[in-house]
């Protein structure tokens, strides 16, 4: 499978393993690192040619690397876009997308459950430069039409959503973006290219964490944007200026990472369905938040834009904080921290960690409860993630 080659007869579960594979002269068969900061030039006119773009060819590692490259190309493949761009991290991604495609007296419309960065992003440094966003409750199509304004131009979500699992419906809120005349770009951290392609419904770009599914071991932080060769060059060149680019190590780590995606979320999402399950029969749980069960509010349009419920289980737990923070405290193997996506199952509450700092009031209203609980489920067997569970329940 060669590097131009974009083989779009093969399986994805083929392509996360051979996709955008590069050998060097040796014809090593592991992807080759390349760690080198610049590249040399046979001659004075082939140094000059490549600067000016005239030929292709690597010159500095900040613009691109052969093995940065090989991982962009693997993953475009699996979102089955024409281009990927790879960053130093999913915030970088998320950063490089909004200046590339904003200016100062655009506004754009967002899911308002979002990663916590985001939300900070937006309102933080956007704001600074004059960027105007609108939340909108993102299952809900209505309010995205509503929020739309004269100078919108970008529609950006999370679907399912942190951590009460809501879904957008991606390929109906891209035509409410395209009839408005702005792009949607939607953050596929949570389902990754195995459960789920955002391109394929409708979206102008993905932009993804690969620190989480994708690596999915907890080792490295990089991120992406995902889309058409047209966009996805634009962001490419703020990149390549701007300088949030991909470490060729941690490129290399995750290509390792991308072999196994499928066969890991399979594992992931049978796991969480059955703790879903299990938690819905446990006398201490009020409820249980998972695309994967037919209690969910939107199982239907899981069942069409999800291969599976995904890999993260939320559940309200009867007796507020107190009663939360005993199923916290109460785990031996189960990792007491925020992050999702790793092998290693982790439990969060997120009304003091990931959700603490916006207001009580907010909170509320986002269903953020005292007694809620995430778990992001992870490849041990499923009878010591429920009995690890057991102990505080
Ligand atoms: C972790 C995460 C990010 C940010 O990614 P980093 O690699 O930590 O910068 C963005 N979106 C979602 C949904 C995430 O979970």
């Amino acid at each position: 499978m060669s590097n131009d080659d974009s083989c779009p007869s093969f399986h994805p579960e083929t392509l996360a393993i051979r996709g955008g594979r590069e050998t060097s002269e040796y014809r090593e068969h592991s992807q080759s690192l390349h760690l080198t900061s610049s590249f040399t030039f046979e001659s004075a006119a082939q140094a000059a040619a490549m600067f000016l773009g005239e030929i292709e060819g690597y010159t500095y590692s900040r613009f691109t690397n052969p093995t940065v490259s090989a991982f962009q190309q693997r993953l475009a493949m699996m979102e089955g876009a024409e281009r990927a761009i790879a960053t130093a991290s999913g915030m970088a991604a998320i950063q490089a997308t909004m200046l590339t495609l904003l200016k100062s007296g655009d506004h754009i419309v967002s899911s308002q459950s979002l990663f916590g960065s985001t939300i900070n992003l937006f309102n933080g440094v956007l704001a600074k430069f004059g960027v105007e966003v609108s939340y909108v409750d993102a299952a809900k199509l209505e309010e995205w039409q509503a929020a739309v304004k004269p100078n919108t131009k970008l529609f950006f979500l999370e679907t399912p959503s942190n951590p009460l699992t809501d879904l957008a419906d991606i390929a109906a809120v891209a035509d409410i973006a395209h009839a408005a005349g702005a792009l949607l770009v939607v953050d596929n951290c949570f389902c990754s290219p195995a459960l789920q392609q955002p391109l394929q419904l409708g979206a102008d770009l993905v932009v993804h964490s690969a620190t989480k599914y994708l690596d999915g071991h907890g080792r490295v932080m990089g991120g992406a944007v995902v889309g058409s060769d047209k966009l996805v060059e634009q962001v490419y060149l703020h990149v390549r200026t701007a300088g949030p680019t991909l470490a060729p190590f941690n490129a290399w780590v995750l290509l390792s990472g991308l072999e196994t995606l499928h066969l890991r979320m399979e594992k992931h999402v049978a796991s969480a369905q059955a703790l879903a399950e299990w938690l819905q029969q446990q006398p201490a749980v009020s409820r249980v938040f998972f695309p994967g069960l037919p209690s969910h509010p939107q199982y239907e349009l899981a069942c069409r834009q999800q291969k599976g419920g995904g890999a993260v289980v939320s559940f309200e737990v009867e007796g507020g904080r107190e009663a939360a923070w005993r199923v916290v405290d109460a785990v031996q193997m189960i990792s007491r921290t925020a992050n999702v996506g790793d092998v290693k199952s982790t439990i969060t509450h997120p009304a003091s960690t990931t959700h603490a700092r916006i207001t009580p009031e907010a909170r509320a209203k986002a269903g953020i409860t005292e007694g809620l609980l995430r778990v992001a489920v992870g490849l041990e067997h499923i009878e010591d993630i429920k009995a690890d569970l057991l102990r505080g329940l």
